[in-house]
């Protein structure tokens, strides 16, 4: 190691002695308390899917992490998730996987996670201990015999031993989330009479079964890691007493590392999207860890090398999982102990590119902030053959990445802003309570700019005369967007505003309000002005209170059931839109019914089917399914999406200047921060 490493080595140990401390199991040894915890990328069903995981798990073991945690994969068949781990010939495949790692950072430690999925296999063959249908699960499963549990119980001992073969350091059992084991678990999926169902001591068998067949197929030295549902959030879920009396039943087995998870997919209390606090759950953990002997994994919105340090210098947890952060960003790790956190790129917990993608028919899962996420293979930023002088006017999104990507490889780049800062719509977004991760985007692209000397001229509204007179080889236009003004009478009238004068609180709003368009951008308006007091996701109290969580009694599941605690604006507001089908349906796949509950709890009402006539002193005239309507608000914001911005991509053709064109410049419909992201690097990595 070279001096200079040395020495930035030395400012993360002591800026994050915890995080940096290594971790002894006996046989075995953790480098760090980072974990990347288990992540489903698609890539595991994929042609050379092995091949591109080994250099996806690669580059997150360059980048420092302690141990990783692989996507689930399936015992056998019945466990129903695509990608499978039963046979010698599967294992020689892996093999690639732990290889690549092992050479890469021989102190990396690679554990195969096995995933039952039980009754949430996407297969009519699916199994459980009851038939008893998931409401998100498509198919009713099959009751378990005892032959067919027998089963499962061996081919889950295979399926450790199979990793083994294939060169992994241990592996993960998930016991949580409402897969097999879990079920087994809670009353309400195991109903059972025999020795697997009824009594508490009945419903654990099968888990410590499990684990028992496994840790006889492995030996001894092998991590053997259990997540357990340690809030599953659900009202007839698990009681703590349940919880601790199976953590300690499966540490009596031999599990080496308790994992606690906090998930249920049925569960109506959101636990990773961006509206819940960082580190919200790990005072659980924290709970847990007093009543064992092993070390426990804390997990969830855990997103930055300050959390993490603070989250185990509480004596919360022994290990903390990242998942989503590692694709944010895979040196992560490598960047907190040299010191730079500033160029760390942070996972916003938007769910937009991971797990909407994983969730939405089987998409490959990429990064919003972060395109290369599982296409390392397939998208390189690597140096230019010729260096050239590139001005890209707009620094919203697409024109940070461009910049930022161009410039990584060489270029001379010149970025240009009408407005005082960076970031475009992104500080429209910001704004939102719940969206204050936006904040970090912003803060990395700004460091970004600064590292690979990129000549930022803020406060600059760009012409076609400006560029022709400073003679750039390349012009990229990433001008964005101008919000759509309807054609409805009387839109002029002082009543209707734009959705932008009343996020940047330029324009007063009254206590009556319609908000004509319900994408996101109109829910995005309607949390803003029904927000009352300190944002919840700031707050872990208000989170709890509003979503119903007790973490001072925890009651089964965790959860009250008891109606939700939520301040309100005094405000009455209509959220509208012309379609007639359900309001929200084009919000994110995992994030969405977050939104509209909370805005359902703070009484914003839902109109659909809605036709948008007059706008005057009385309010606004609509007809609502043919039904004529007033509404008589005093304000009217309009939300009805956006146009592309191209007078000056207009301009620079007419006079004959080479142009790109990208993110809302280039396309205004359905466009997000991600597409303008993905968009803007892919073109930037071939200029
Ligand atoms: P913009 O962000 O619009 O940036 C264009 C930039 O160009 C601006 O800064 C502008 O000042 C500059 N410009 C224009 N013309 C000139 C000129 N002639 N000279 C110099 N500068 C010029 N997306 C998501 O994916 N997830 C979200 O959760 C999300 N939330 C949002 C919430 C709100 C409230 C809003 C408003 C948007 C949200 N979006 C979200 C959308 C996302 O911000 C946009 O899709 C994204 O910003 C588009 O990026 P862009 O770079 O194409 O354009
Ligand atoms: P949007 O999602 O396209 O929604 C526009 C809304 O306006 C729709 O409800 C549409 O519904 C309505 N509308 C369209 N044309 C209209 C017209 N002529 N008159 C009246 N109503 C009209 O766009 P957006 O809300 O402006 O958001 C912009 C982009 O930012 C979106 O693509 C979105 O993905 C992104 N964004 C994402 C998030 C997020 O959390 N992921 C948050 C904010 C923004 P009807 O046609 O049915 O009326
Ligand atoms: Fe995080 Fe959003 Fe990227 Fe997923 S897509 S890893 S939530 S930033």
């Amino acid at each position: 190691m070279n001096d200079t490493k040395r020495t930035h080595t030395m400012i993360g140990h002591n800026r994050y002695p915890h995080m940096f401390s290594p971790l002894d199991l006996g046989f075995t040894k953790l480098k760090n308390r980072v974990l990347m915890g288990s992540m489903h990328t698609g890539l595991e069903e994929t042609e050379n899917g092995i091949e591109r995981l080994a250099t996806f798990y690669a580059e997150r073991a360059r980048g420092g992490v302690g141990m990783i945690i692989t996507g689930g994969f399936s015992p056998n068949d019945e466990g129903g998730i695509g990608s499978k781990l039963s046979t010698p010939e599967e294992a020689a495949e892996h093999r690639k996987i732990t290889q690549v790692v092992h050479e890469t950072d021989p102190e990396v430690k690679i554990c195969l996670q096995i995933l039952h999925m039980g009754p949430l296999a996407k297969d009519e063959s699916c199994v459980a201990p009851s038939p008893v249908k998931p409401r998100i699960g498509r198919f009713t499963p099959q009751e378990l015999s005892e032959e067919g549990i027998e089963k499962q119980i061996s081919d889950y001992a295979n399926c450790a031993a199979m990793a083994k073969l294939a060169g992994y350091d241990g592996v993960e059992i998930i016991g949580s989330a409402g897969y097999l084991i879990s079920t087994f678990l809670v009353q309400r999926t195991n109903q059972r009479t025999d020795r697997w169902g009824g009594s508490w001591e009945n419903r654990m068998r099968f888990p410590v079964e499990v684990v028992r067949r496994v840790r006889e197929a492995v030996g001894k030295e092998f991590i053997l890691a259990f997540r357990v549902p340690a809030m599953d959030m659900l009202e007839d879920g698990l009681a703590w007493e349940e919880v601790v009396s199976l953590a300690q039943a499966l540490e009596a087995e031999g599990v080496n590392v308790i994992s606690s998870h906090f998930c249920w997919h049925e569960s109506p209390v959101p636990t990773i999207a961006t509206m819940v606090p960082r580190a919200a759950f790990t005072q659980v953990t924290g709970r847990l860890r007093k009543l064992l002997k092993v070390p426990v994994i804390t997990s969830n919105r855990i997103n930055m090398p300050q959390v993490v340090e603070e989250v185990l210098a509480r004596g919360d947890a022994d290990i903390v999982s990242m998942a989503r952060p590692m694709l944010a960003d895979p040196e992560l790790v490598l960047k907190a102990e040299q010191g730079r956190e500033d160029e760390i790129n942070t996972c916003i917990a938007c769910n937009q590119a991971c797990l909407d993608h994983v969730t939405g028919g089987g998409k490959q899962v990429s990064c919003l902030v972060n395109p290369r996420a599982c296409n390392e293979t397939l998208l390189n930023y690597r140096p230019a053959k010729e260096q050239k002088k590139i001005a890209v006017v707009g620094a919203g999104p697409a024109g940070l990445a461009y910049s930022t990507v161009a410039a990584q490889r060489g270029h001379k780049v010149t970025l240009f802003d009408s407005g005082s800062e960076i970031g475009g719509q992104f500080n429209l977004a910001k704004q939102v309570p719940g969206k204050e991760e936006f904040h970090e985007t912003l803060r990395y692209f700004g460091k970004m700019i600064e590292l690979r000397g990129i000549d930022l001229r803020l406060n600059t509204t760009v012409d076609a005369e400006m560029l022709r007179s400073m003679d750039f080889d390349e012009v990229v236009v990433a001008s964005g967007i101008t919000p759509r003004t309807p054609d409805i009478d009387g839109i002029d009238h002082p009543k209707a505003v734009s959705y932008i004068d009343v996020i940047l609180r330029r324009k007063p709003i009254g206590k009556s309000v319609a908000i004509v368009g319900a994408g996101g951008i109109g829910f995005d308006v309607a949390e803003l002005i029904t927000h009352a007091g300190k944002s919840a996701s700031l707050d872990i109290d208000i989170f709890a209170r509003e979503w119903g969580i007790d973490f001072k009694n925890h009651p089964r599941g965790g959860v009250t059931g008891v109606p939700r605690s939520v301040e309100t604006a005094d405000r009455i507001v209509y959220l509208m839109q012309r379609k007639t089908g359900s309001v929200g349906k084009t919000l994110g796949r995992t994030t969405g019914w977050a939104h509209r509950a909370t805005l359902n709890a703070r009484g914003v009402q839902m109109v659909n089917g809605v036709e948008y006539v007059q706008i005057d002193d009385a309010g606004l005239h609509t007809r609502v399914h043919g039904v004529p309507k007033l509404f008589d608000v005093e304000t009217i914001i309009i939300c009805a999406g956006q146009s592309p911005l191209r007078t000056l991509y207009d301009e620079l053709q007419t006079a004959g200047i080479k142009t790109s064109v990208v993110g809302g410049a280039y396309e205004a419909a359905e466009l997000d921060a991600k597409r303008a992201i993905d968009q803007a690097s892919r073109m930037a990595a071939e200029v």
